[in-house]
């Protein structure tokens, strides 16, 4: 047996899910197998990158012991609440042990239609089922918690977007698909049994050690909120822009989810936004942590009938633990941008330091990769003119070195602790817009060529890899890419 499921979400009540299939495809093929996360998921790499495996993760067989299903849920949409979303082209085969002991989902995305389809056609077009596998991964190899990917496959059948595109199907592979929007489906629907059954299966599964907590709903809300500001910190040391930060793509585990219009910061602008359907910046990169806090108010107002005996009580013990949320983002921030700057813990100096850097890159339209890459190799004064020269106006980026190296000494650390510091905080690499703009182009001819090279170079972001440095590179003026948009 390819998979050795052991499924607990289809334990739940009916009222969870809905049972549904995949449908086949015509003619699938591989286009990518992540044979390494097979092993770690007790997968045989060569079986899953077999034409048996091939059958099962285009959905055209299901594999024994698979409980084909899809999740419902809710979620606030760009402001505005839909209270029934769910699983519309994905499907979970069910749920694997990772070597870590822990469950992982093993879910199929672009394998047809299910009862929560609406209008759509359940399908992916190959250019998101891409996006995701390189974004994905390097996320991964960037050390964030992310969903991850398992397969990317070409389904040989047309799918009708804009235009007509080839069709593919993703395999995700997560620590569990609970959103946001999976309490807000049951709170609306005042099924507080299930909203009951929810937390403790929430819990269990990603809180253990918050199980004999006095109060679980305020146990859950206080480890996703933590997680979160934790993962959006992140996100915003790499110039991650999530694009659609709507309820139902943030994870209860607190595992980054969802990459449909996401992209990277080319130069710092905090207003930068790329998804072409975020028309007023709602989910722009320096809006992403007021948003979080948004979307966990919206969290604790679904939990608020299990958070107290009375209503007043509980309202009052849910906004004392989101008032805690901007606190710990700060934090969770200034020891991202410590990091980046070669410290091994924020204090006033790195704060100030990060701040200063940060409007000197704005005003002077940095790239962010780029910037904190080189300075990296600046810590020995041997390549500082590298960074130096990123800055239209250079004197002003030589005077923040001399703060910075005093700052350094000031605490103690050395040039190589603090370039080793710097190593994995700021990466030599990112997806580019561009280049996944490239590898999507070139996989409509069907040549992964770039898709395969761009994944190779994303699997080590962090080190020197001379024969591929043109992938540091910002796009030229003609390369920019202006608007992403959904998988949809
Ligand atoms: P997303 O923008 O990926 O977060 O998706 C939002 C909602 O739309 C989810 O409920 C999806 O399942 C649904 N959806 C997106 N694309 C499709 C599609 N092609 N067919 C059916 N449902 C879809
Ligand atoms: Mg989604």
């Amino acid at each position: 047996m390819l998979f050795q499921f052991e499924n607990t979400y289809a334990r739940l009540p009916e009222t969870f899910f809905a049972r549904v299939d995949p449908t086949p495809v015509a003619a699938p093929e591989f286009i990518a197998v992540n044979k390494a996360l097979a092993g770690e998921l007790g997968i045989d790499p060569e079986g899953l990158a077999s034409d048996e495996g091939l059958a099962f993760l285009s959905g055209n067989r299901i594999p024994e012991g698979a409980e084909p299903l899809a999740a419902a849920y809710s979620g606030h949409q760009f402001g505005g609440f839909s209270p029934v979303l769910g699983d519309g082209r994905a499907i979970l085969l069910g749920e694997v042990i990772h070597r870590d002991g822990l469950h992982r989902d093993i879910q199929l995305k672009g394998s047809g239609p299910t009862p929560f389809s609406r209008r759509g056609d359940g399908r992916s077009a190959l250019g998101p089922v891409l996006r995701e596998y390189l974004v994905s991964e390097a996320m991964a190899a960037f050390g964030l918690p992310t969903t991850r990917a398992l397969a990317a496959i070409w389904s040989g059948d047309k799918v009708y977007r804009e235009e007509v595109e080839p069709g593919g199907v993703f395999t995700r592979v997560a620590r569990s698909h609970l959103r946001i929007g999976t309490c807000e489906y049951f709170a609306s629907r005042r099924d507080f049994e299930g909203l009951r059954t929810l937390v403790d299966y929430a819990l269990n599964r990603h809180y253990p050690d918050r199980v004999d907590s006095e109060n679980s709903a305020l146990a859950l809300l206080n480890g996703v909120m933590e997680r979160q500001a934790s993962l959006v910190a992140r996100w915003m040391g790499l110039g991650f822009i999530h694009g659609v930060m709507n309820t139902d793509n943030m994870s209860l585990s607190g595992e980054t989810i969802d990459y449909g219009p996401c992209a990277f910061l080319d130069r710092y602008d905090p207003a930068k936004k790329f998804s072409f359907i975020d028309r007023n910046g709602r989910y722009a990169y320096g809006n992403q942590p007021n948003i979080a806090h948004w979307n966990l108010t919206r969290l604790a107002e679904a939990l608020l009938p299990l958070a107290g005996e009375d209503e007043e009580k509980a309202i009052a013990a849910v906004t004392e633990l989101l008032e805690r949320f901007p606190d710990l983002f700060r934090s969770s921030l200034a020891n991202t941008f410590a990091a980046k700057l070669g410290f091994d813990k924020a204090d006033e100096n790195s704060r100030l330091l990060a701040e200063s850097l940060l409007s000197l890159m704005g005003e002077q339209q940095v790239d962010f990769t780029l910037t904190f890459r080189h300075l990296r190799s600046a810590v020995n004064g041997a390549k500082a003119d590298a960074f130096s020269a990123l800055f239209p106006r250079p004197e002003s980026a030589r005077e923040w070195l001399a703060g910075w190296h005093r700052a350094l000494d000031a605490a103690g650390i050395l040039a190589d602790t603090a370039e080793a510091t710097m190593r994995t905080a700021n990466p030599v690499f990112i997806p580019r817009n561009h280049r996944i703009e490239a590898v999507i182009e070139a996989a409509r001819d069907k040549n992964f060529a770039p898709f395969h090279q761009l994944h190779a170079v994303l699997q080590r972001p962090f080190e020197e890899q001379e024969e591929n440095y043109t992938f540091e590179d910002p796009p030229l003026a003609h390369e920019v890419v202006q608007a992403t948009f959904c998988g949809t």
